[in-house]
């Protein structure tokens, strides 16, 4: 027997894990509510417009090759605000090199004759297709890929992707959650060359390039839209304190908002923060689970946007920017060209390049002072790109929590916290430390929880009514 509950589901945190499994949800036609502890949604994706540049606090771009995610778009009504990529998919992506910037090689030809690599290199790359599979059951980035592909390899190409794209470090982050499409090569095609080609050969989306899109006036546009669907039921500055386990599937929730405490009872309860405030959360109902949350590492990161006269800059920007392998030695991961990727990031005959300062690599320097942190980026990019002026305008976003870790053998720190959360059915985790960090891979696992929980509350049997997020409908409430 079911005891009657306020609300189907209560999603704790409205950042976009929270949000999109919402919309899912309700999209089914479930009776849910959003609660944040912020005045505002999104979490850490927030979009800034200082002095006519649109600057994102977190999330830049969505990569993405994966068509649930197109569906979402297109049914949360947000293909038409969508900003496309200014420059061509298959343009240039820099990498420094002997102190320059020297172009990643995109294709498997392209790779074997670019000058990035030794002879010694390039053989190493020729010998992969002939490497066995693994017999060890857990293997770091820089395992795998030394193993696959070679040190070079790691050295010039995956360790600043991992650095500049997660924050991360390749020597201690499982090889798969970090680059989970190359291990899945391995283990399905014996290679990632043979994979590669098999995939070519089928036409699968995930060997072609993917695309990469934002929207027109940022990233805070999504969290925005979802978070202003009425079936959402988001509520801002409610900061959840408890989350008791009344009876089965009878969670209360009760958080402070500024009329006072608030609870309601849920079916289910999903707590879409970071994993740290996960811990908070859980650790009167269950330790050894908040212990588990508690030890998943976060790296710390600094954005540091600057503006700049176009007349200001000699290198022409013609690719999306270019990432930094440790061994150059330099202070940034990595720098984004804003206003080349796409339209409206800065005023007209003007530039936008954020920089990424700190990570798992260099984690101090988060603690740096705004002058200090403005002057090592220009220290940075003053020879590299040419720049013969000062800057029209700065901006730092820092984050002391920015990324979390996926280190050490995190399949199964992931399998234990599983085998907890079994023993409190209608209670779920949804936040960027399982499952991928980007927004495609959190539209996807929203997708799959709330699947999960519509097929798990019978919805045909309820004869729940399914809530049309159609364009049209949506203009009203936007
Ligand atoms: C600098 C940076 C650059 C990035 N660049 C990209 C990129 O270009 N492309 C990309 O795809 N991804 C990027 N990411 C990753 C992506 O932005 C994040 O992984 C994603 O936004 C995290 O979403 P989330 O909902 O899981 O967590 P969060 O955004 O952290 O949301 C969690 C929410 O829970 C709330 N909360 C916490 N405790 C409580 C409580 N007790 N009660 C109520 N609410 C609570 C918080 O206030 C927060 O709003 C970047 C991240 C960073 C930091």
């Amino acid at each position: 027997m079911t005891t009657a509950t306020d609300l189907d589901v209560l999603i704790i945190g409205g950042g976009i894990s929270g949000l999109t499994t919402g919309c899912y949800l309700a999209q089914a036609g479930l009776n849910i509510q959003v609660w944040e502890q912020a005045d505002r949604p999104g979490g850490k994706i927030a979009t800034h417009n200082q002095n006519g540049f649109l600057m994102e606090q977190a999330a830049s771009i969505i990569m993405n090759f994966r068509p649930e995610v197109d569906q979402f778009i297109h049914q949360t009504g947000m293909e038409q605000y969508r900003a496309e990529r200014l420059l061509h998919p298959q343009s240039k992506r820099y990498i420094m090199h002997k102190g320059q910037l020297q172009a990643l090689p995109m294709t498997i030809s392209g790779l074997l004759f670019s000058s990035l690599w030794s002879t010694s290199g390039k053989l190493r790359l020729l010998a992969e297709p002939f490497i066995g599979r693994t017999s060890s059951r857990f293997e770091t980035v820089s395992e795998f890929i030394v193993r696959r592909l070679g040190k070079e390899f790691l050295e010039k190409a995956i360790e600043p992707f991992i650095a500049g794209t997660l924050a991360a470090n390749p020597d201690t982050a499982s090889a798969s959650h970090v680059i989970p499409r190359l291990t899945a090569l391995e283990k399905q095609y014996g290679s990632i060359s043979a994979g590669i080609i098999a995939h070519k050969i089928l036409g699968k989306r995930t060997a072609r390039n993917p695309e990469s899109f934002s929207f027109k006036k940022g990233m805070a546009s999504l969290p925005e839209r979802l978070a202003r669907l009425p079936a959402v039921g988001f509520r801002s500055s409610h900061r959840v304190k408890e989350v008791l386990h009344k009876s089965e599937n009878n969670w209360q929730v009760t958080a402070e908002t500024p009329k006072g405490e608030h609870s309601l009872t849920a079916r289910h309860v999903i707590i879409s923060t970071p994993s740290y405030h996960a811990a908070h959360l859980l650790k009167p109902l269950q330790n050894e689970l908040s212990q588990l949350l508690k030890a998943i590492n976060y790296a710390p990161l600094s954005v540091v946007h600057l503006g700049f006269e176009q007349t200001a800059v000699s290198h022409p920007l013609d690719s999306s920017g270019f990432l930094v392998p440790r061994q150059a030695g330099m202070n940034i991961n990595g720098n984004l060209w804003m206003s080349s990727v796409f339209a409206g990031r800065a005023p007209e005959k003007q530039l936008l390049l954020s920089s990424y300062l700190g990570g798992a690599r260099n984690p101090e320097a988060v603690n740096l002072s705004t002058a200090n942190s403005i002057d090592r980026v220009l220290a940075d990019l003053n020879t590299i790109l040419g720049i013969k002026q000062a800057p029209v305008m700065a901006r730092i976003d820092r984050h002391q929590k920015a990324l979390p870790q996926y280190n050490g053998n995190y399949s199964q720190r992931l399998s234990a916290i599983k085998q907890h959360l079994q023993a409190f059915p209608g209670l779920h985790l949804q936040a960027n430390y399982i499952g991928g960090v980007s927004v495609r891979d959190r539209i996807c696992t929203a997708r799959r929880l709330a699947h999960s929980i519509i097929h798990s509350l019978d919805l045909l049997s309820q004869q729940k009514q399914p809530v049309s997020f159609n364009p049209q409908l949506l203009e009203t409430v936007v």
